[in-house]
């Protein structure tokens, strides 16, 4: 088994709404470290499946690193969505799940800015770890805003009011209940957020919304790079379904030289054209970390030392991190002759 792959005991299942329930995990203490996570990571589940074996969803991890003793992450049912839907129905305390170890670049450089964390339905699940561990463990200021059909279906409603009745300095929640207020446009929310003072911003909901708050935000001169976005979808490959076997890809004569720098060991490979810097280290039987092959969770991200490469999706990524070379494996392709690739990150 990949010796990414985990299974571990569910601790307990807690309703938060008629439609999403938080799963809490039992983690033994010889698993502990395989388990450390930053607030805003997300883990990777297997879903058994009658027709495919397997899928594999993400779900990012409400708990905080800092505030709660067992990782827990929680889901919202997606209409006609099978994972989902198998979690709320299947998940009972004592089941056991097969999981990745954490994982996700959506995590705050530092812990003492003043956040502004933007978050509509299930996308609060990454917001709640974020300001939990901002308020537990750094100095700085957070706004939640929080966009939800009604009150019925606000995730974490208690827990919210309970952290702004600990930290009433610190800590100003509001919510956007749609019934009430129709849906939020650009401008309704730059009015919004315009009354705070914020260093930085996390955004986690449906596209729509993601959408227009980045339009409030720019409307009211917030610089794009101050702006996160964790986008939702489920994974088209499975992570968990075993890798096919290196394989040789063809290379011409005069391929990229890459000279790689993984886990305090160097190689020196020919690099085709073609092929992703992932496939061509896997095809090398090189153990290069990675999740989601599809530029989203940000596992295989590594740096560009020297050459030039290009990115075909880089999801995970913000325009800094490209500025400063950061780069995701699984969408690497090389551009000049000569390479040279650090996983330093
Ligand atoms: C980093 C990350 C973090 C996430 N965190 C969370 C979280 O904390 N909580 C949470 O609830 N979710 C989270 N998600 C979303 C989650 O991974 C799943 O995408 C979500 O649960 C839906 O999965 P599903 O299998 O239930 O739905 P799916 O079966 O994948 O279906 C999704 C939608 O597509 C439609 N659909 C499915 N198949 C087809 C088809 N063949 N043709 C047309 N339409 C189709 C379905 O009707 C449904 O509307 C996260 C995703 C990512 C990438």
């Amino acid at each position: 088994m990949n010796a990414n792959v985990h299974e571990v005991a569910v601790r307990d299942v807690i309703a938060e709404t008629s439609d999403s329930v938080t799963i809490v995990l039992d983690i033994p203490d010889h698993m502990t470290h395989e388990f450390e996570y930053s607030c805003g990571q997300f883990l990777t589940v297997r879903i058994p499946s009658s027709t495919t074996g397997s899928v594999a969803r993400c779900y990012s991890l409400s708990s905080s690193p800092s505030r709660d003793s067992s990782p827990a992450i929680t889901v919202k049912r997606t209409a006609a969505g099978y994972a989902s839907n198998w979690l709320c129905d299947n998940i009972i305390t004592g089941s056991v799940l097969t999981v990745l170890a954490p994982s996700g670049t959506f995590v705050p450089s530092t812990l003492n800015q003043d956040v502004l964390l933007c978050a509509a339905g299930s996308g609060i699940t990454p917001i709640m770890s974020i300001a939990k561990t901002v308020l537990a463990g750094g100095e700085g200021a957070v706004t939640v805003l929080y966009a939800n059909q009604n009150r019925a279906s606000v995730i974490f409603d208690r827990q919210l009011a309970e952290l702004e009745r600990e930290y009433p300095q610190r800590l100003d929640v509001v919510h956007w209940l749609v019934e009430e207020k129709g849906v939020p446009t650009a401008a309704a929310l730059a009015d919004v957020v315009g009354s705070y003072t914020f260093d930085d911003v996390f955004v986690c909901g449906p596209a729509g919304f993601m959408d227009e708050i980045e339009k409030a935000l720019l409307s009211i001169g917030v610089a794009e790079q101050r702006v996160r976005r964790e986008t939702y979808r489920s994974l088209d490959s499975n992570p968990f379904e075993s890798v096919a076997a290196p394989q040789a890809r063809p290379t011409t004569g005069n391929a990229p030289v890459l000279a790689v720098e993984i886990d305090g060991q160097n190689h020196t490979l020919a690099w085709p054209k073609g092929s992703t810097l992932l496939d061509v280290l896997l095809d090398n039987g090189i153990d290069a970390p990675y999740v989601c092959r599809e530029s989203i969770c940000g596992t295989c991200v590594c740096s560009v030392r020297k050459g030039r490469t290009r990115m075909l999706m880089h999801d995970a990524l913000t325009d800094d991190d490209i500025e400063m070379g950061v780069t995701l494996a699984c969408q690497t392709l090389p551009e000049s002759d000569e390479i040279f690739i650090a996983f330093d990150q």
